[in-house]
């Protein structure tokens, strides 16, 4: 891994103390629970507090894993593909998320096997109820791209420490969105990665078309296994099962 140059812990200092007030992303603790503790003035933030700063003067993220890619192991990871009908729109495989930079070599998604099933019968409930279908933002996130996003955003008020790591880099949980059957988003009331309460469950101010959505959504995956976390809509994570921290990356060929 590289080391950050003295200018950039300040430039990121800057940036960070300037967002204190938004809430955690990933900061989340592990096993049962993965409720976050946020601040009392959090109602108080502005909502895109983060898209409002530039971090072109971040360095580009570490280029060599420690961990080399192979093959998945199918006992170990079921891959969510197109061809079974999900849209693939992960955000950390491209520029289009929070850093600016792409974290992943390559957009695939995997799951834990038990997680993967509950989606695949999710998808057809959506599918047969509503005429819906899922976009997918984020899978299994290996413990090497964790490192990567913590090397380009080294703080735990956003991204959670590698060594501690999330309910993605277990491999059960997925940020995802509804879409129409034309593969349009439907309206959530925020994007993906939003830091603001409108992105949060208990936001009351929605319109009742992004209501009905999120409880469409959150009561689904809440059927089949998944918990929710009260400040981001988009992210579930499978309850049945708990796997360790996994640093295994897929190939990209
Ligand atoms: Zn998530």
């Amino acid at each position: 891994m590289h080391t950050l140059k003295p200018q950039v812990y300040i430039l990121l200092f800057l940036i960070l103390q300037s967002c204190k007030e938004a809430p955690k992303l990933e900061n989340k603790p592990t096993k049962n629970s993965e409720k976050t503790e946020i601040p009392e003035n959090i109602e108080n933030i502005v909502p895109d507090t983060i898209s409002k700063h530039t971090l072109t003067d971040i360095p580009e993220p570490t280029k060599s894993l420690p961990a080399k890619p192979a093959k998945a192991n199918s006992k170990s990871w079921s891959e969510l593909t197109s061809n079974e009908g999900f849209i693939l729109d992960l955000k950390y495989a491209s520029t289009d998320n929070f850093t600016k930079k792409q974290i992943y070599d390559c957009a695939r998604c995997y799951m834990r096997p038990e997680a993967a099933e509950q989606l695949r019968l999710i998808r057809d409930e959506l599918k047969e109820k509503y005429g819906y279908g899922i976009r997918i933002f984020d899978c299994y996130r290996p413990g090497p791209y964790q490192q990567r996003l913590w090397d380009i955003v080294p703080d735990p008020n956003y991204v959670t420490p590698p060594n501690k790591g999330s309910m993605h880099s277990r491999g059960l949980a997925i940020d995802l969105t509804l879409t129409d059957k034309s593969g349009r988003d439907l309206d959530m009331g925020t994007p993906f990665d939003f830091f603001g309460k409108e992105a949060h469950h208990g936001y009351a101010a929605h319109t009742d078309a992004v209501k009905r959505h999120r409880w469409i959504l959150r009561s689904t995956m809440e059927k089949y296994g998944f918990g929710s976390i009260r400040t981001e809509w988009w992210h579930y994570s499978f309850k049945n099962k708990s796997y360790a921290l996994d640093q295994w990356v897929w190939p990209c060929e």
